[in-house]
């Protein structure tokens, strides 16, 4: 008996597979926007005393620490973590097979806790042990790293060893939640065991593990889906783990795609934003895919400074950040208080990192995002005279942040292109690229800039995030009509939207960016600053009280786990 789990083996009935999950900023098992939201989703079933159990890999090796050369560009290294110091290795053990060989997986637990006192369990699964096989220690090493196949095994570890692993503990789990496609082996291992304790054909054995299966789908990019071929799987899991001809029409004829696995194996399906479902329906015809909008951990996000007037007004906002809403009852001097202490933190630290000393009174402007095409972090700097004009007008500053993938070579082009023209607007418009984006650095930017801008190319971000963690701490967005964003901006309200509907050309939306910052938003800032003040108040009650993971998963409990 595995002493650690037992206090969660009685109250727990689903299970949340996630291949990355932010927990801490010194546990390096996520890489971005959906690492952040599983954690998130982690701390808010905690709030809410949830039954839920988290699977995801160890990821020793981490991500990716970036740095930046003399040049400008991103050099990459392994960012490993010790999983001794912040997790308990539980006595359990089980195997997968892969290419014939047993490889065993053992987890690590790490137990998240809410201020109130209330746990969840995470199990990190490592293969990282003496009975395996030095390449099969690795497995669990890069998350997103090495080639097609070394992907596959770790989808196999994360779908198969994570599903025998919570029975091997003693877990009894009625529900399964997919984080993105790459857990949906996991449906798979659910069929045979169906078919292992009776089946009764396998029309009825799919319609039993679709009443366990909720997936949750993040990305219409199509590199975005994993796709592995039937040759590689074969090999990797052995021609009779599920028959082919039976696997083929619920995973794709030519590859399997692991986005069609999980949308056929699973009874419930959502986007995580309305415009993204409606995306994914176009791009899936023939399944029903609902909405749930993602949402941001409050108290996690929320600048210590905005914490405290919080809650002098709202003592139970961390719990229940639906009443935000009533923060635009705060005083309009506290708020710039707060926000200007916010502001501080940053300029001090982006001082310390990049050795650029911002101005405390001028408006600075944040962007950090995975450094990737359609998110467009090229936009803001394309045009270098238009911006000098603005800036003789009305000055601003701008600091950027994000890291590229290491097979992105677009993404790694643009950090160099991004560094150049900051030269080329060097001295007179401050600016600086923070190395190394990660959850640490994010608390600190969304909290710290004045403005939060984001370009992303329609209908290509299906929620996005950190917007949302600006406006907890008065922040004001500035971006284009996608993803949540949609949902959110009341245009001179909640902030600005670039373009008006989603609806108009892309190449509209460079000039449209300078026009809003040149015409409303740099305007404001400097001659109207009640206005200003009102607009920060605003986002947080119209936004805070509702982009936030408690009510995210209030929504998902009763609509995806709780079905008729
Ligand atoms: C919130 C967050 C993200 C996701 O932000 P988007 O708005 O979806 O781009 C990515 N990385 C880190 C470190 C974050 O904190």
């Amino acid at each position: 008996m595995v002493v650690a789990i037992l206090p969660f083996l009685q109250r727990t009935s689903i299970a949340y597979f996630s291949m990355e999950i932010a927990l801490r900023p010194e546990i390096h098992s996520y890489s971005g926007g959906l690492g952040i939201l599983a954690g998130d989703t982690a701390r808010s079933c905690a709030d809410l005393e949830l039954p839920v159990v988290f699977v995801t890999l160890a990821s020793r090796a981490g991500y990716l620490r970036q740095e930046i050369a003399a040049d400008g560009s991103q050099v990459g290294h392994d960012d490993p973590w010790s999983p001794a110091e912040w997790a308990t290795p539980l006595e359990a053990m089980i195997a997968v097979a892969i290419e014939g060989r047993s490889v065993w997986i053992r987890p690590w637990l790490y137990v998240v806790t809410c201020p109130i006192g209330h746990q969840v369990p995470v199990l990190l699964l490592d293969t990282d042990l003496d009975q395996n096989a030095p390449e099969d220690r690795k497995i669990t090493d890069h998350l997103y790293g090495g080639d097609e196949v070394y992907r596959l095994m770790q989808e196999v570890v994360l779908g198969i060893g994570g599903a025998r692993m919570l029975q091997a503990l003693g877990f009894s789990i009625g529900t399964y939640h997919l984080n993105e496609g790459h857990a949906a082996f996991l449906t798979l291992e659910l069929l045979r065991r169906r078919r292992r304790s009776g089946g009764n054909g396998l029309a009825h054995e799919v319609d039993h593990v679709r009443d366990m299966c909720v997936f949750t789908t993040h990305t219409p990019v199509e590199a975005g889906h994993d796709r592995f071929a039937y040759e590689d799987v074969q090999r990797i899991l052995g021609a009779d783990f599920v028959p082919f001809d039976e696997l083929r029409p619920l995973a794709g004829e030519d590859r399997l795609n692991m986005t069609r696995l999980a949308l056929n194996l699973s009874g419930y399906v959502n986007g995580v934003a309305r415009r993204h479902a409606e995306t994914t329906q176009r791009m899936f015809p023939g399944y029903r895919i609902a909405a749930i909008t993602n949402g941001v951990h409050a108290p996690t996000w929320t600048h210590p400074a905005f914490a405290r007037l919080y809650q002098d007004i709202l003592p139970n906002w961390g719990h229940e950040p639906e009443l935000l809403v009533r923060a635009d009852q705060l005083r309009d001097e506290d708020v710039w208080a707060a926000h200007q202490r916010a502001k501080r933190d940053l300029l001090e630290e982006i001082l310390r990192s990049t050795g650029v000393a911002m101005d405390p009174d001028v408006p600075l402007i944040g962007f950090a995002r995975r450094m990737t095409g359609y998110k467009r972090p090229d936009l803001l700097l394309a045009d270098v005279q238009r911006l000098r004009a603005i800036d003789a007008r009305f000055p601003f500053q701008v600091v950027m942040a994000g890291k590229a993938h290491p097979c992105d070579t677009q993404g790694q082009h643009m950090i160099r292109d991004i560094h150049d023209r900051m030269r080329q607007l060097s001295p007179d418009i401050r600016t600086a690229f923070m190395p190394n984006y990660d959850m640490a650095l994010a608390r600190t930017l969304v909290a710290g800039t004045d403005l939060w801008l984001n370009t992303p190319l329609p209908p290509l971000e299906a929620s996005g995030t950190s917007g949302m963690k600006a406006a907890l701490n008065g922040v004001l967005n500035l971006s284009v009509l996608d993803g949540w964003w949609i949902e959110a901006c009341i245009d001179g309200v909640t902030g600005w939207s670039i373009g008006r509907d989603g609806a108009e050309g892309a190449e509209q939306h460079g000039h449209d960016l300078y026009d809003r910052l040149e015409g409303q938003v740099l305007p404001t800032y400097y001659q109207d600053r009640a206005r200003w003040i009102g607009m920060m108040k605003q986002g947080i009650s119209k936004i805070a009280s509702y982009f936030n993971s408690q009510r995210m998963m209030r929504r998902y409990t009763t609509e995806a786990y709780v079905r008729p």
